[in-house]
């Protein structure tokens, strides 16, 4: 269907630019004197410079050897982060420093735009993480892949194993563009509207490494789809792409920019452009280059793109890209229409080629090293050499032809990735939580994997009639990785008092969504003020609130939102 072009947001958002009182630390306007610890490490030298540091002192010298700026710092531009001691409960979190809540091994984060793997290079990650990350790797929601257990010795040696078969972690983390998220079936997909591959390349080849891009206010997060589901949840990153039909100019994509969640979530607002295929690098580096010269680095919790746009507004945003960044101005352009599908491609779906493709659910994210290289093995035996991540915490096995496909499904059943999942298994996704994290106050993958097994047993039986996968978010902390304000049900882990005691648990989140195909639009759930669940108790709350769902909707297209 081709949609019409709408007026831009002029106007209806624009705000007046405030003056600040004191500097927001905005490099062209009040120059590029770090105004905190962070800007300072930044400026005075590149994150992306830790890495030689790294290959030629600290892997021979040991744990030991790292400079404390580089490993607090530097260190993220590589995708590395110190994980958390084992056995310190949440409720210290906020008392200790970071030092005293690490331990001295790794966490290493493998960028996968697109989440585009081959075989082959499924293969090495598996490999990686038997050999050097304890057998750990979890799929998270953006598509990469995450290891544990690293010891900065054999860093160089990852690093080299990776790259011969063209992955890396380069700026996997740090104030810089993070993993492009892309559509996981980009190319493939029999109702595609535009393959987006080529666009994601381009950023990826063009800008990811680049040394001008390496010191932005705070991360940066892209997403593109060429998807009528519109499955890289494009609300919430700082600049997105969504593919549309222009009545006159033909298929190209609708720009978003500022959205981002944490403490203060905000939705990402579109500029009403149309932006044709070959000029979405330029874009994309245009609004990056504001972000980095634009963007407020004072403080950091004010950092994220969001926070200007929420100043300036969409109609100066827009003016600022195409007078200072664009080699011209970007027509007008429509919205993309309502997701007619769901964006998490479960279960068996036709190719355009005529083959299919087969979305499997592991649970909450966690696999293994020996699952991903037994994964690798079972595609490649019934005929695939490509898989997929997804922003889901799901995964895809690609070219399967017709014949093959109930053969991989029993495959992957056997590895506990279920290609026909309860809607529980489907719709929960959780954070690294206190396992790993320094910032974690609760455990969220274990809780939510029993929470899994208890609602499968009590609301089995209903599956039918709650006909779609109920999103159940659940994080270790404010800092809403797994994405809480976008949940039908969305747990954020604190402290929370019980009859008295203090234990860890979660706040609830009602009623949030991005555009699916039971909402036309994104919300931002509410908090249940008051409404506390323990640690242990979420398959209890869970099931209170889906059966007074059940019963009080008025139809079967009725969201938890109204
Ligand atoms: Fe860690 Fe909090 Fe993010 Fe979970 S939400 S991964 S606990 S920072």
């Amino acid at each position: 269907m081709t949609a019409q072009p709408t007026a831009p947001n002029r106007g209806a958002r624009t705000r007046t630019t405030r003056t600040p009182t004191k500097p927001h630390g905005q490099w062209v306007v009040d120059g590029q004197e770090p105004l905190n610890g962070n800007e300072e490490f930044k400026l005075a030298d590149n994150g992306l410079n830790v890495r030689e540091r790294i290959e030629s002192e600290y892997a021979e010298g040991g744990f030991a050897s790292i400079d404390a700026t580089d490993l607090h710092g530097r260190f993220r531009w590589w995708g590395l982060y110190t994980q958390r001691k084992p056995g310190i409960d949440g409720g210290r979190t906020a008392q200790l420093e970071p030092h005293e809540l690490e331990d001295e091994f790794f966490m290493l984060r493998v960028r996968i735009d697109g989440g585009q793997l081959t075989t082959q290079q499924l293969r090495v990650i598996g490999q990686i993480s038997s050999e050097f990350a304890r057998d750990t790797a979890d799929l998270t929601d953006r598509q990469n892949v995450q290891l544990h257990w690293i010891d900065i010795e054999n860093v160089p040696e990852i690093w080299r194993r990776l790259e011969e078969v063209g992955l890396s972690t380069t700026e996997a983390c740090g104030d810089v563009p993070r993993v492009i998220l892309g559509s996981p079936v980009a190319g493939i997909a029999a109702d595609e509207i535009i393959d987006p591959t080529p666009q994601i390349r381009e950023i990826a080849d063009r800008f990811i490494g680049d040394p001008s891009l390496a010191n932005l206010p705070r991360k940066y997060k892209t997403a593109i789809t060429g998807h009528p589901s519109q499955d890289v949840v494009h609300e919430i990153n700082d600049c997105a792409f969504v593919a549309v039909e222009h009545p006159e100019l033909g298929i190209g994509y609708d720009l978003w920019v500022g959205g981002a969640l944490s403490v203060v979530p905000r939705l990402g607002e579109r500029l009403g452009t149309f932006v044709a295929p070959e000029r979405v690098a330029e874009v994309w580096h245009g609004v990056t280059q504001i972000f980095r010269d634009y963007g407020y680095r004072r403080l950091r919790n004010k950092a994220r793109l969001k926070f200007l746009l929420a100043d300036w507004g969409t109609e100066k945003f827009r003016e600022v890209l195409e007078t200072e960044y664009l080699s011209e101005p970007l027509p007008d352009g429509p919205a993309a229409p309502k997701p007619t599908t769901l964006g998490d491609h479960v279960g068996v779906h036709a190719q355009k080629d005529g083959r299919f493709y087969v979305g499997a659910a592991p649970l909450v994210g966690r696999v293994s090293g020996s699952v991903l290289t037994a994964l690798a093995d079972l595609a490649e035996v019934h005929g695939s050499r490509r898989v997929r991540t997804t922003p889901h915490q799901k995964l895809l096995v690609l070219d399967v032809p017709e014949a093959e496909v109930e053969g991989l499904i029993a495959g992957l059943d056997a590895l506990g990735l279920s290609a026909r999942p309860s809607l529980f298994r489907r719709g929960t996704i959780a954070c690294t939580g206190i396992e790993f994290c320094k910032l974690a106050i609760v455990e969220t993958k274990a809780n939510a994997a029993t929470a899994i097994e208890q609602l499968e047993q009590r609301l089995g039986a209903l599956e039918p009639e709650i006909g779609r996968p109920i999103t159940l978010h659940v994080n270790g902390c404010p800092n809403s990785c797994a994405r809480i304000q976008t949940a039908d049900i969305g747990l954020k882990g604190q402290l929370v008092n019980i009859d008295g005691e203090q234990v860890p648990g979660y706040q609830v989140h009602l009623g949030g969504g991005l555009a699916n195909v039971d909402r036309a639009e994104a919300g931002l759930g509410r908090t249940v003020r008051g409404l506390k669940v323990p640690a242990d108790g979420i398959a209890d709350y869970a099931e209170r609130v889906i059966r007074r769902y059940l019963g009080d909707r008025e139809n079967e297209n009725e969201t938890f939102a109204q």
